[in-house]
């Protein structure tokens, strides 16, 4: 539930019982800021995921963008490898890998994705920061949003919008890179030049993402996405969660530094709420684990400065998990992460495998629907087929064509098939066999093989593929 009053006391809780409307306009949330080791590898990850994202399409391979998605000829070149709209079953499986990361890494540490890699996160820390830079710390812009406009105030927030939106632009450019070489791309900005298509779609990832960091902030995570709802089903009392030390912090309260609070029955929690200032969600830690908590750890960070200055022990906030906080063992190695871990090591070993071991090239045999067989000028019974041949390969093959499953049958077609470096070749074969050998069968099973010029040790093997000829029973 979202606070009402700014202190992250949450309406509606044991300690403060009172009747809020359903649809009450929540408060507008005004971050701190703080220092620490978690915002430190926070800060670490999402440099890393920008240098990232921002970079590896302006890599290249061989001649091309080194990760170029080309939509219009099918082609998602990733590095050396080239996908084809085939090789769908890889992708599936890479989400479905992604997935089980995600179910391991939720069981284990709860949403760390969330507080740490996922993109809306990584993004509005960023806006964040760049409202830090432009309109002062959280007192500041809570001081001048509540005054009357002024020629400061709007020269701060026209910055702040205009550095959003500069990141947003750059965001949309980038992603629309990924799809359109971004080296071509460039310039024909530059020269007012680009497709219409581009520029729908670098306007749509600017907005998107100007609402999402610079607007809906938290929103995003509490009321659409998904991940958020289901994630506690997915805790358990072994999770490593962030927890407020209850036993530790109670009774919470202001004192002096050095007194001796213990003996007025004050616990080590000084009440000065740094941990819900901090908190991008605006929820308060110490009402317990919430559905808004995205496990960004920065209450950790605010609590364990406060601790340190008062000389407490840090960790009254921390990642820890249910059961140790109840005096118990915290048990990593339970059976639902080795369930996990096991199908992520299969799965992920397989998929390398098929990597591995991807054939570059594909044959699709397809037989001829209009006339399930005819009789040829030599008395014979034919069957007509399109081969279809793809080479998916980053240079060109000859390949042999041959069929067999019949003794005698007549192969009518051409022996050879030239395909080019990403082309397709379809070819028209006919297969006849004379009606005296056929004697009652009604169906022969064939079969179609290509081999290419190299070997197949080289990685280059053979493909055959089973098709039938119909005859007359
Ligand atoms: S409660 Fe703490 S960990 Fe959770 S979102 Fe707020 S600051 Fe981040
Ligand atoms: S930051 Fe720590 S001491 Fe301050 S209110 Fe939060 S839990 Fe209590």
């Amino acid at each position: 539930m979202r606070p009402q009053d700014g202190t992250g006391k949450q309406a509606g809780s044991p300690k403060d019982p009172q009747l809020i409307p359903l649809h009450q306009k929540p408060d507008k949330i005004y971050t701190r800021s703080f220092e620490g080791f978690y915002r430190n590898l926070r800060i670490a990850g999402g440099a890393l995921l920008f240098i990232l994202y921002f970079g590896v399409l302006w890599l290249e391979w061989e001649g091309r963008q080194a990760v170029l998605f080309d939509l219009p000829a099918r082609k998602f070149h990733v590095f050396g490898i080239t996908f084809w709209p085939q090789d769908f079953m890889m992708l599936s499986w890479t989400l479905i890998i992604c997935a089980f990361g995600l179910f391991f890494i939720t069981v284990l540490a709860g949403r760390v994705w969330c507080g740490y890699t996922c993109p809306q996160s990584v993004f509005t820390w960023v806006y964040m920061w760049a409202e830090r830079v432009t309109e002062g710390d959280r007192n500041k812009r809570m001081k001048r949003d509540k005054g009357p406009m002024s020629v400061e105030k709007l020269w701060r927030k026209a910055a702040k919008h205009s550095l959003w939106f500069s990141v947003a632009l750059v965001t949309g450019i980038t992603f629309v890179g990924y799809f359109t070489p971004i080296k071509e791309l460039i310039p024909a900005l530059l020269s007012f030049d680009a497709g219409s298509w581009a520029l729908f779609w670098i306007g749509f990832f600017t907005v998107a993402t100007y609402l999402n960091a610079g607007w809906l902030r938290e929103n995003v995570c509490m009321h659409m996405c998904p991940y958020a709802r289901f994630q506690s089903v997915m805790f358990d009392s072994d999770t490593l969660t962030i927890w407020y030390d209850q036993k530790r912090g109670e009774n919470r309260g202001p004192r002096k530094r050095g007194m001796d609070y213990k003996e007025k029955g004050l616990g080590d929690c000084i009440d000065c709420k740094a941990c819900v200032h901090v908190c991008p969600t605006g929820i308060d830690i110490r009402e317990g684990l919430q559905y808004e908590c995205i496990g960004c750890a920065a209450c950790v960070d605010a609590c364990d400065t406060i601790m340190e200055k008062m000389g407490y022990d840090k960790g009254l906030v921390r990642y820890t998990s249910a059961n140790e906080l109840d005096g118990k063992k915290t048990h990593l190695l339970r059976p639902r992460m080795i369930g996990y871990f096991t199908a992520l090591v299969i799965m992920i070993s397989t998929l390398i495998w098929n990597l591995d071991h991807r054939v570059p090239y594909e044959l699709g045999v397809q037989r001829d629907r209009n006339s399930l067989f005819t009789e040829n000028r030599f008395g014979q019974i034919e069957n007509v087929y399109q081969l279809k041949l793809i080479n998916k390969d980053q240079q060109s093959h000859d390949f042999t064509v041959s069929v067999s499953g019949f003794p005698g049958l007549v192969y009518n077609g051409p022996t050879k098939v030239s395909v080019s470096t990403g082309g397709v070749e379809t070819v028209p074969v006919r297969i006849a066999i004379d009606p005296a050998k056929l004697k009652d069968s009604g169906s022969i099973n064939l079969t179609f093989t290509i081999s290419p010029e190299l070997d197949a040790d080289d990685g280059y093997p053979d493909i055959s593929i089973n098709s039938s000829f119909i005859a007359p029973q």
